[in-house]
């Protein structure tokens, strides 16, 4: 008999973060500058512990590697995907993943990072930074060499429901405000490039400019990924992005719908609203994985999930 298997998050202290993961979905979180819940993770630096049923008080990571069959069989030394909630009060610093093979040759045969964002909630003008303006690598080079930032990024105004595709390569930061579900690789591989000159204990941060200049994309090119809306009814589906490392749908469920889990394992994450998966209550902030082999799932209620497979 499969069940679907519901995660408690890793939480995050980060000087940037705040207290929306507690007002808005009623999280224990540990203190008041919360920015990151690692909901859906098998990372070795948080993992989320599933919340109740035969698995409960087991790492994702545990049943990754003692329950394959949950996944299908799939093969990989790590468990390939990471999903976060991020909650940020102030402006994260601006950074850029590499690829696969940068990561490989350059981090120790660590993977690269390919994410996208899914704008949760988010205050009045909030905006965000993904890409730059520079024309030829030489450009993007003296802009990063003479500081020219605001000539150098773009920013973009976000609103709730937005969706934002963050190939490997793309510069980005989320910005002051912002409340967003990350959907990304598994990996930490991250290079600061600039930092807004701030100070951390009394330093700044250290940036990367020489691997930061080595891996972003020049020039520059907008990813516009979702697909258009499908009405069946009692439900809405959207692909909002398909790539090489996942796959990732919104559903918006007013009344019912059912969900055939034909890949390995997915992942799901109610964004708003609430109703029952197969009977069972949920709710805005919950966050499970449907096994393989599942088969379809009763959805009611009237809510928003992401659902996501590779
Ligand atoms: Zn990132």
């Amino acid at each position: 008999m499969k069940e679907l298997i519901f995660f408690k998050p890793f939480f995050k202290q980060v000087l940037w973060g705040g207290t929306k993961m507690r007002t808005r979905y009623g999280y224990e979180i540990p203190g008041d500058h919360t920015g990151e819940a690692w909901v859906i993770s098998a990372n070795p630096h948080g993992q989320s512990i599933v919340r109740e049923g035969i698995y409960k008080g087991l790492s994702l990571g545990q049943l990754w590697e003692e329950h394959r069959e949950l996944f299908g069989d799939m093969e990989g030394k790590e468990f390939p995907l990471l999903v976060k909630v991020i909650d940020a009060d102030d402006h994260l610093s601006i950074q850029v993943h590499p690829n696969d093979d940068y990561a490989f040759l350059h981090e120790h045969g660590s993977r690269g990072k390919t994410e996208c964002w899914y704008i949760l909630d988010c205050d009045e003008g909030a905006d965000i930074i993904i890409g730059h303006h520079a024309g030829t690598r030489q450009e993007l080079e003296e802009m990063i060499d003479g500081g020219r930032w605001e000539d150098l990024l773009r920013r973009f105004p976000i609103h709730k429901g937005d969706f934002f595709y963050i190939p490997s390569g793309t510069v980005h930061a989320i910005r002051k405000g912002t409340l967003l579900l990350e959907v990304q690789q598994n990996s930490d591989t991250t290079y600061r490039l600039y930092d807004y000159g701030r100070l951390q204990d009394g330093k700044p941060r250290e940036l990367h400019l020489k691997q930061s200049k080595d891996v972003i994309t020049c020039p520059h090119s907008r990813q516009n990924t979702c697909g258009p809306v499908s009405n069946h009814g009692t439900y809405e589906t959207c692909t909002l992005v398909e790539s090489q490392y996942f796959t990732v749908v919104k559903w918006n469920v007013k009344g019912q719908a059912s969900m055939s889990q034909d890949y390995p394992f997915m992942l799901m994450d109610i964004t708003s609203g609430k109703g029952t998966l197969d009977g069972i209550p949920v709710t805005a902030g919950d966050h499970l994985l449907v096994p393989a082999d599942y088969g379809t799932l009763q959805i009611q209620g009237e809510m928003e999930l992401i659902a996501t497979h590779i």
